[in-house]
């Protein structure tokens, strides 16, 4: 059964939405504001995403930007006007679709079903498996290898490992990080340092000269490319 995560805060539209949905066979989660949003999206893992533009804590456009920074699940916006539906999908945050309130429920879920079928070679295509070298990271499974060596880490390790490995050879500065992994608790540059210090010696071979997760001096890490590091 497919998941539709729906990102809305009006209470109403999230239950007409889901008794439609629903009665069309997909299983719907919920989440009343941005920020529990990504956090939904992460433990829920859906299939696709149904994500108002005004949220409350964060709005539509930057859940829209983060979700794009480590996944490319399916996004229809929903929108209060058209002019705005223009400037959220394509290349600007990357959202898949849109409609434009008021809208019929109907009409929602016959565009969720169209965009899970368009959706469904480009799952084939690009699995959410991660690769960098000898590193694979399964997200659907939360499951990071080195060398086909299940590798055993933290809910926050795995995740910062994906960040990174999402861009291999991007530098990230520590804000970057701590923006995206969008934790619960407050997150230092220092906590950054100290996960960093512990994902390598979980994954390199020698931690004091790591191969994959690489210190960009004065910037902040990076995740090497396959074509760079290794087997120095
Ligand atoms: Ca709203």
């Amino acid at each position: 059964m497919k998941t539709i995560l729906v990102i809305e805060d009006e209470a109403e539209l999230v239950r007409a939405l889901s008794g439609y949905l629903e009665q069309a066979g997909y299983r719907v989660v919920s989440a009343g504001d941005g920020r529990l949003g990504l956090t939904v999206f992460r433990h829920e893992r859906p299939d696709l995403v149904l994500l108002d533009l005004m949220l409350p804590e964060m709005d539509g456009l930057e859940v829209c930007r983060r979700l794009r920074q480590t996944s490319d699940v399916p996004i229809i916006m929903l929108t209060a006007r058209v002019e705005e539906a223009d400037r959220v999908v394509g290349l600007e945050i990357g959202a898949d679709d849109y409609v434009v309130k008021p809208f019929s429920p109907r009409e929602v879920v016959a565009r969720v079903r169209a965009l899970l079928r368009r959706a469904g070679g480009r799952v084939v295509a690009a699995p959410d498996v991660i690769r960098a070298g000898d590193l694979v990271l399964d997200l659907a499974r939360h499951e990071a290898s080195v060398a086909g060596e299940l590798v055993k880490l933290t809910r926050t390790e795995f995740e910062l490992l994906a960040i990174l490995a999402a861009e291999p050879g991007r530098a990230f500065r520590r804000s970057q990080l701590i923006d995206a992994l969008d934790a619960d608790y407050a997150v230092s540059d220092r906590t950054v340092d100290s996960h960093v210090k512990n994902l390598r010696s979980k994954i390199e071979p020698d931690p004091r000269r790591p191969c994959y997760l690489l210190t960009v001096y004065g910037v902040g890490y990076k995740l090497a490319e396959s074509s760079e590091g290794h087997g120095n």
